[in-house]
C-alpha cells in the first residue's frame, strides 16, 4: 500500500537529533541560542496567535528565557525537541507560572491544540503536539513507577531517571486502534453522550495488554456496537497527545450488520449511505473534528466511490 499523506499532527520535517540529547554541553549552549525556540506550555495548553482564519505558534528565544528568574539550571529538564534548519527547538512547561506572566513572555492566545489543529501549518501542529506530549509525560512521571522515589530529567529530557532505585522511565504513547466499520455502502458511526449533539464518528478505544491491533479493533467494535468485522486493513496513524495516545487508523468489514450497543458511553450507533455523509448540505449528522484520523478515515472512504 502507498504511504498516505500525513495526519494533522504528523509529517513535521524535524531531526529529533537523539545523538545531541546526551551531550549536555551542547544543550545548554543550544538552550542559550539567540536563535533557538522555545516552545512554551502552560497547564496542558498551546500558545498561538491568530491570524484571520490561520493560527501560527509563538515561540520564545533562548535569549527570553535566558533572561528570566525560573529557568530550570539543569538543562536537561528543558526537553529538546529537535532541530530545524540547524535551530534547536525546546519545549518549556510554564505551568508554574500565572497566565499573565506567560502572556507577557509569549504574547498569544492560550489553546487546546486538538481544537484548532487544522488551522495551523502542518509543521507547527507536529511540533506543537510534541511538545505538549512530551510535557505532559513529564508532569506525570516525577516520582518513580517502581520505586517511589523523585525521578529527575535526563537526556534533553526524553529519560526520567530515578536516582534511588537507578530505574529509567521513557516517555510513553498510549496506543489507540480507531477504524471505520464498513458494510458495502454503508459505514457505521457512533454518537457518545458526551460529543456535542448530532455529532457522529468512527468508533474508537484503546489497546489492551497481551493484544494485537486487529484483536483490538474486532474488540471494540464487538463491545460498543455488537457487530463483528471479518477484515481488518490498516489506514494511517495520528499522533494525538491529548493526552498521550497514538491513534491507529483501520477500515474494518463488517460481518454481522444488527446493531446491539453495549457500550454506556456510546448513546447511538447507526449504518450511514455514503451518498447521504458525502454532500455537507445533506448529511444528517456532524462529522468529528476536521484535524482528527476519524474524519480522514470518513472522507477517504467517501471518496473511493
Ligand atoms: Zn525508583
Amino acid at each position: 500500500m502507498a504511504v498516505r499523506s500525513p495526519n494533522v499532527f504528523a509529517g513535521s520535517h524535524l531531526d529529533r537529533a537523539a545523538p545531541l540529547r546526551r551531550d549536555s554541553a551542547a544543550l545548554a549552549r543550544a538552550l542559550a541560542d539567540p536563535a533557538s525556540r522555545i516552545i512554551p506550555v502552560h497547564q496542558g495548553r498551546s500558545v498561538v496567535r491568530f491570524e484571520g482564519k490561520k493560527a501560527s505558534a509563538v515561540a520564545l528565544s533562548g535569549e527570553q528565557v535566558a533572561a528570566t528568574s525560573w529557568l530550570p539550571e539543569d538543562v536537561d529538564a528543558v526537553p529538546l525537541l529537535g532541530l530545524a534548519d540547524g535551530i534547536a527547538h525546546f519545549a518549556l512547561d510554564l505551568s508554574h507560572l500565572e497566565e499573565d506572566e506567560v502572556r507577557r513572555l509569549a504574547p498569544g492566545d492560550f489553546v487546546e491544540l486538538r481544537t484548532i489543529g487544522a488551522v495551523l501549518d502542518r509543521e507547527e501542529a507536529a511540533l506543537l503536539a510534541y511538545a505538549r506530549g512530551l510535557l505532559h509525560w513529564h508532569s506525570r512521571h516525577g516520582f518513580c513507577g517502581v520505586c517511589g522515589g523523585e525521578t529527575v530529567s535526563r537526556q534533553g529530557g526524553h529519560v526520567r531517571h530515578c536516582p534511588h532505585c537507578g530505574a529509567d522511565h521513557f516517555p510513553r504513547t498510549d496506543p489507540a486502534v480507531i477504524m471505520l466499520v464498513t458494510d458495502g455502502d454503508r459505514c457505521l458511526l457512533g454518537h457518545q453522550n458526551a460529543w456535542p449533539e448530532k455529532m457522529y464518528s468512527t468508533l474508537a478505544g484503546f489497546v489492551e495488554p497481551g493484544e494485537s491491533l486487529e484483536e483490538a479493533v474486532a474488540r471494540e467494535v464487538r463491545e460498543e456496537a455488537g457487530i463483528e468485522v471479518d477484515a481488518v486493513d490498516y489506514h494511517s496513524s495520528q499522533p494525538w497527545p491529548f493526552p498521550a495516545s497514538i491513534m491507529l487508523g483501520f477500515v474494518a468489514r463488517a460481518r454481522t450488520t444488527e446493531i446491539h450497543r453495549h457500550d454506556e458511553e456510546l448513546a447511538d450507533a447507526r449504518w450511514f449511505r455514503r451518498a447521504e455523509l458525502a454532500d455537507s448540505s445533506t448529511c444528517p449528522v456532524r462529522l468529528s473534528n476536521p484535524a482528527s484520523i476519524a474524519r480522514r478515515l470518513i472522507e477517504d472512504w467517501i471518496a473511493e466511490s
